[in-house]
């Protein structure tokens, strides 16, 4: 690794200016035990199921393979809008990367596995509830077809962890866990914002010429300042890409802090998440997010904007002008219409998507805000409602079991010329109505991880009982059939967010 990096081991927080990473060991723990093992993605890497104890506890960093060189990597970040400095893997450390047998490379990253430089105040820790919803999500996410990190394992660490519980402030201890997680890489949008904003303009070169050989390989140009805008153009359409995607799935992220944007387009660093239940755009899962809501889940496709934008500003310092740059940023909303229109038009079930589509889509959207049925239960009814509408009751009566709260008089005449629009739209396309049905088939999940499932999930676990994980690990592999039925069902009155329930802080 030519990267500067700190070399020493030294744990202690601190700020480490001029470097891009800092060596660290993962502390022990008390005993590493096998939770999940995902055993695609194992094969996929090329790695066998460890199982022996000494295999196992390389999963918990209470061995380090001898080809392992663990680093935490050093990045800054906006959160909640504000510039918030160095940051770093306070409790994550990268083991080194792996090659599988055809050729593709993966950092392999440890989630919990103690201190590092970047640590600050905190322990380097993750508990088992977090680690659980990390392990489950990111592994949801891949079957659903949304680009994201991956998770190999999860083990219990036999320790207990201290947090401040979320409901009455009162410090408690959970079990404590460790999450491995891998993606080609973990660098982020705060990767390169750390160097340029400490003006290590050597040192963000690097990164970026780097970042780009390795993971942009395509992207060919004689110098950097070349290869910057088709580079940057490329991040755009990722990450414009996967919003979408969370928006067709009805996921939440939650912290959308430029430190948990990643530079390859992927969901990473699952902590407050959420899908939605009801369909309600200013929904957000993060209690430190209120009252603003700025990581709400319609608006999502903003922050993104804002946080691309945090990016050009960093960039821009390796260029001799950043007018170009500027200039494409200022397209990201075409790009992200575009590609959100065509999004929603599988999702519907449109042939493709007319002139007038984004005006119907539009309206469909804030109808659907009014009305804020269950987003999972409504599409998949959507799919087989029959073209003659019938009466405006019959209509009504048709959603009902995706309703939280009966529509009344002016949301039911909404609802109905929504619909009868949409009728009149689906009969003109040139497609057959069964291969529309097959668009939306794939564009509307019917199995979600709900944070009430999760929820319950964590507490038969915490108890000795994973008949709830197992069913869920199976079911989240299969979202799109009805296989998995017994899951098809509303959220419960007692996990509504008015309950008290669903809500989530940011660091567990
Ligand atoms: P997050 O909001 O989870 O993305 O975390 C923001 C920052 O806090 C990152 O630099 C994390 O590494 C750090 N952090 C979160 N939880 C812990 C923890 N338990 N110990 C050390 N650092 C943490
Ligand atoms: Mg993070
Ligand atoms: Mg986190």
């Amino acid at each position: 690794q030519a990267f500067p990096g700190d070399d020493s081991g030294d744990t202690r927080p601190r700020q480490t200016p001029g470097m891009l990473y800092s060596k660290v060991l993962p502390t022990p723990v008390k005993k590493v035990t096998l939770l999940a093992w995902s055993e695609e993605l194992a094969q996929e890497l090329g790695i066998e199921k460890p199982v022996t104890q000494e295999e196992i506890d390389i999963l918990g960093g209470n061995a380090v393979a001898p080809t392992m060189q663990p680093y935490a990597a050093c990045y800054a970040g906006h959160q909640f809008g504000n510039w918030a400095g160095q940051l770093g893997d306070g409790r994550a450390m990268t083991l080194g990367e792996w090659t599988t047998p055809s050729g593709q490379s993966w950092e392999l990253q440890l989630k919990g596995a103690g201190p590092t430089a970047y640590s600050r105040r905190a322990d380097g820790r993750a508990v088992l509830r977090s680690s659980v919803r990390e392990y489950l999500m990111s592994e949801a996410m891949h079957y659903l077809g949304v680009p994201t990190t991956r998770a190999l394992s999860l083990v219990s660490t036999g320790d207990q962890v201290m947090r401040d519980m979320f409901y009455n402030g009162n410090p408690e201890f959970e079990p404590g866990a460790i999450v491995m997680r891998v993606a080609p890489s973990f660098l982020r949008f705060g990767s390169f914002e750390m160097p340029a904003a400490r003006q290590e303009l050597d040192n963000l070169r690097q990164l970026v010429e780097w970042t780009i050989t390795h993971y942009y390989p395509h992207i060919q140009g004689s110098s950097l300042e070349e290869k910057m805008l088709p580079w940057f153009k490329e991040i755009m359409d990722r990450t414009a890409f996967m919003i979408t995607e969370w928006l067709r799935v009805g996921f939440v992220h939650g912290v959308m802090n430029t430190d948990n944007m990643s530079i390859l387009g992927l969901t990473i660093d699952y902590g407050p998440y959420s899908f939605l239940d009801d369909y309600d755009p200013d929904f957000t899962p993060n209690t430190t997010d209120l009252p603003g809501r700025r990581y709400a889940f319609g608006k999502q496709a903003n922050i993104a904007y804002w946080n691309l934008g945090c990016l050009a500003s960093a960039l821009a310092t390796l260029l001799p002008d950043s007018k170009e740059l500027v200039a494409l940023l200022e397209t990201y909303s075409e790009v992200y219409y575009q590609k959100y229109f065509a999004m929603m038009g599988k999702k519907l079930g449109l042939d493709q998507v007319r002139e007038k589509d984004p005006a119907f889509i539009t309206q469909w959207e804030e109808t659907l805000a009014e009305l804020q049925p269950d987003m999972t239960i409504f599409y998949q009814l959507l799919i087989d409602m029959p073209l003659e509408l019938g009466t405006e009751e019959e209509a009504i009566a048709y959603f009902a079991d995706s309703y939280y709260t009966s529509p009344g008089k002016r949301e039911s005449a909404l609802f109905y010329a929504m619909l009868k629009a949409y009728t009149e739209r689906l009969k003109s396309n040139t497609i057959s109505r069964e291969a529309s049905q097959d668009l939306m088939r794939k564009a509307n999940p019917r199995f979600i991880l709900r944070n009430y499932l999760l929820h319950q999930a964590i507490e038969g676990l915490t108890k000795g009982d994973d008949q709830l994980f197992t069913q869920l690990q199976t079911a989240m592999k299969d979202p799109y059939s009805k296989a998995h039925d017994q899951f098809f069902t509303k959220r419960p009155d007692w996990a509504s967010q008015k309950a008290g329930c669903s809500m989530l802080s940011c660091s567990s």
